[in-house]
């Protein structure tokens, strides 16, 4: 039996980037624009989905600081 495919078919976490547009906004560091990032996180257990959840990020496109805490 291989336990190594075991422990990587459990609880794996995938992240799947659906798409990015531009935001509304300002970087408040540099000024640079604002795109933001939809990203959707799966966890499997042996295969099965068992949660599909959705998030989106935002980031600035000159100084590619993360933008968490501006629109959280
Ligand atoms: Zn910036």
């Amino acid at each position: 039996m291989a336990m190594g495919a075991v422990r990587v078919l459990c609880g794996a976490e995938k992240e799947r980037v659906v798409g990015t547009r531009k935001a509304s906004g300002e970087c408040p560091r540099c000024g640079g624009a604002v795109v933001a990032t939809d990203v959707e996180s799966e966890r499997r257990i042996l295969g099965l989905p068992l949660c599909l959840k959705s998030k989106r990020k935002y980031s600035c496109t000159r100084c590619f600081r993360r933008l968490v805490t501006l629109y959280s």
